[in-house]
């Protein structure tokens, strides 16, 4: 292992996390190893503000709990402990181990293709260093010393800026595919860019995202495009082949239309400005416009088989849900807004005069009127009906969104408030 002397990394200590110094300081105090590892590392060493701070430690995850008060033990596939310190809680991993030797078959498990399941063998820090997906990932901080250890080169890919994955990339991408997504997204998020071992692998690999549970993929896909570096994720994915297996029909739709590229290209541009200003974002919108080329093809396959249009776009939405969920689990709380936005498309088109205030009422106005624009510019002009809505709320700016949540309506509150005591 390498040891990085604070001179040659120069780490700002004052960007250190108080709190994860002294959980580190806690479970050294206990005659446990313990380290500040992976992303807040990295960022530390990029001279960016860390946004989370992990710790690893040879303590099992028992060990963690019983040394912390109100500490939980979470995660299935990994455990992990949530540690918490004032406000900050702090992510505590114990080192992973190998799960090649006989030995270790009970608490890790891999399906017939190489995936693992479960992955809860424990190890030494060395170990735990190549189970980690990304050299830039791998780098583990004393803060007692403030020294880095680097075992599989992490710092000098800093340097050159590169993105490597940590072995055999075939072998890892086929261990946990997602990593492939991983892979983008950091080369995305800090204008990296990929050996080429680790790019080639990807096209080998892709189509393992298929094995991948779909609740998974939706969380992995708010990272990918709602973390304020959508657009550049989106390119990349476009160019490695990976948008395909989250989302195949758009995917294959986006990359034979350059007009559906170019709107949800803009839609993702527009979210990762309003992530950096520190605008609130949702899921339902962006989603929304990636899976409207997709909703729009099928509206009009509906409407030229003679169904009526309202119908033709609210069944479209159904069944373009339906087929995505199969491979990326949105959630009901973003579908049906999803759903909404879409279904609004046909009434902003058709301005219809009764309707008016009832429209811009509705919650989803504001998405439904932004997907509206992006579709006027991207898609086909629409003439007066885009400066007919602007105009309809400057006249009514307090009605523009000011009806009920008819998803909320009618049910009963899942959680029950206890009372103070
Ligand atoms: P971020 O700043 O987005 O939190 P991060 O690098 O901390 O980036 P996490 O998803 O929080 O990423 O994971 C923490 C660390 O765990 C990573 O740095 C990496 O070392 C390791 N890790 C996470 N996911 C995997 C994976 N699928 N395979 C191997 N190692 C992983
Ligand atoms: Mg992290």
């Amino acid at each position: 292992v390498k040891v990085i002397t604070p001179e040659e990394h120069q780490i700002d200590p004052s960007l250190v996390s108080p709190a994860a110094i002294a959980v580190v300081r806690q479970l050294r105090n206990a005659q446990y190893q313990a380290y500040i590892v992976g992303g807040a590392v990295r960022d530390l060493l990029l001279k960016q503000r860390p946004k989370d701070f992990d710790v690893a430690t040879n303590a099992t995850p028992e060990q963690v709990r019983s040394l912390f008060r109100g500490a939980r033990i979470i995660g299935r596939r990994f455990q992990i402990v949530h540690v918490r310190h004032g406000r900050d809680i702090i992510e505590v991993t114990t080192f992973r181990g190998h799960h090649d030797d006989e030995d270790n078959k009970q608490s890790s498990h891999q399906s017939h293709k190489g995936l693992l399941l479960r992955d809860n063998v424990y190890g030494s820090l060395e170990d735990d260093a190549v189970r980690r997906d990304l050299t830039i990932n791998a780098l583990y901080y004393d803060p007692d010393t403030h020294t880095i250890l680097d075992q599989t080169g992490g710092l000098q890919d800093i340097v050159s800026k590169e993105i490597r994955v940590i072995g055999d990339p075939r072998k890892r991408y086929r261990e946990d595919p997602v990593r492939m997504l991983r892979v983008l997204r950091f080369a995305a998020r800090l204008q990296f860019g990929l050996t080429q071992s680790t790019a080639e692998a990807i096209d080998h690999c892709a189509a393992l995202l298929s094995e991948i549970p779909a609740a998974r993929l939706f969380d992995e896909c708010l990272k990918l495009f709602m973390s304020g570096h959508g657009a550049p994720t989106l390119a990349l994915l476009h160019q490695h082949k990976l948008l395909a297996p989250l989302f195949p029909e758009s995917a294959s739709l986006l990359a034979h239309d350059a007009k559906s590229f170019s709107l949800v290209a803009a839609a993702m541009a527009n979210t990762d400005h309003r992530v950096h200003i520190g605008k609130p974002v949702t899921p339902a919108f962006l989603l929304g416009v990636l899976l409207w080329p997709t909703v729009r093809r099928r509206f009009d396959t509906l409407c030229q088989a003679g169904e009526h249009p309202h119908e033709a776009l609210h069944s479209a939405g159904q069944q373009i849900i339906a087929e995505t969920i199969a491979h990326v689990a949105i959630p009901k709380r973003f579908s049906l807004p999803m759903r909404e936005i879409w279904n609004l498309q046909l009434k902003l088109e058709r301005m219809p005069p009764k309707k008016v205030k009832d429209i811009i009422a509705n919650r989803r106005f504001r998405a439904a009127y932004d997907l509206l624009l992006l579709r006027d510019e991207h898609e086909q002009p629409f003439g007066r009906c885009v400066a007919f809505w602007t105009e309809q709320q400057q006249l009514f700016p307090d009605l523009v969104g000011s009806a009920p949540d008819t998803l909320a309506a009618g049910k009963p509150r899942q959680r029950r408030r206890r009372r103070t005591p």
